[in-house]
């Protein structure tokens, strides 16, 4: 956190350092992102990625959405709208934060974007097909979703026992556990333990784990 100097902070262990919560999916044909929080450009450049075919958004919280303006360097090589996954929450933060790139009076450079609105049935991207999972991030819908047999869920502090069913037989789960004192809109890491050992989960990885 910027100005803090706790223990976490401080640390010279990168495994506390932390960038704002995102997923690269990949197959052979088709190349996809969960989420664009601020972090978006940096992890891009850092992975040398140098083509994307779609954005998948989880919740409408700006630490999700805020590099989507980035895209606009992917638009510029494919000469094509980036095609943007998104639930009606999500679309309507998308198209608030972003008025620019959905006016009709649109200026060179900005990002162009092709929204495509998902709920909870399953869909496709390219060649992968994508399970969300609705989780609860205190009163807000999140989606999660399920690749084949790895599962991603970030912020989240419940999930119904029907959406479990959809979890059930990954061989992996990142889940979010956000520190070990109980927070309002987020698991614990007690929490995420629990989650773990619901039968039929193998592995189960903590995204935003602290110390603190
Ligand atoms: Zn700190
Ligand atoms: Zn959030």
């Amino acid at each position: 956190m910027i100005g803090c100097e706790c223990e976490v902070c401080t640390s010279t262990d990168k495994k506390d350092k932390r960038l704002r919560s995102s997923i690269l999916v990949q197959s052979s044909k088709t190349t996809l992102v969960v989420d664009t929080g601020p972090d978006f450009r940096y992890q891009m450049l850092r992975q040398k990625i140098k083509h994307l075919d779609a954005v998948v958004f989880t919740h409408p919280h700006k630490d999700h959405l805020a590099g989507l303006d980035d895209i606009r360097a992917f638009n510029f090589f494919t000469k094509k709208p980036m095609p943007v996954f998104a639930d009606s929450l999500t679309e309507e933060a998308l198209r608030r934060d972003f008025y620019y790139a959905f006016s009709d009076t649109r200026y060179p450079g900005i990002p162009e974007l092709n929204l495509n609105t998902i709920a909870q049935e399953p869909f496709m991207v390219g060649d992968i097909p994508v399970i969300p999972v609705l989780v609860w991030h205190l009163k807000m819908p999140v989606l999660g979703f399920r690749f084949g047999k790895f599962t991603y869920i970030t912020d989240a502090n419940r999930i119904d026992n029907s959406e479990k069913e959809k979890i059930k037989g990954s061989e992996v789960l990142v889940l979010n556990a956000l520190r070990k004192q109980k927070h309002i809109s987020h698991f614990t890491l007690e929490d995420g333990s629990g989650i773990k050992n619901t039968k039929g989960i193998f592995h189960s990885y903590f995204t935003s784990v602290r110390k603190a």
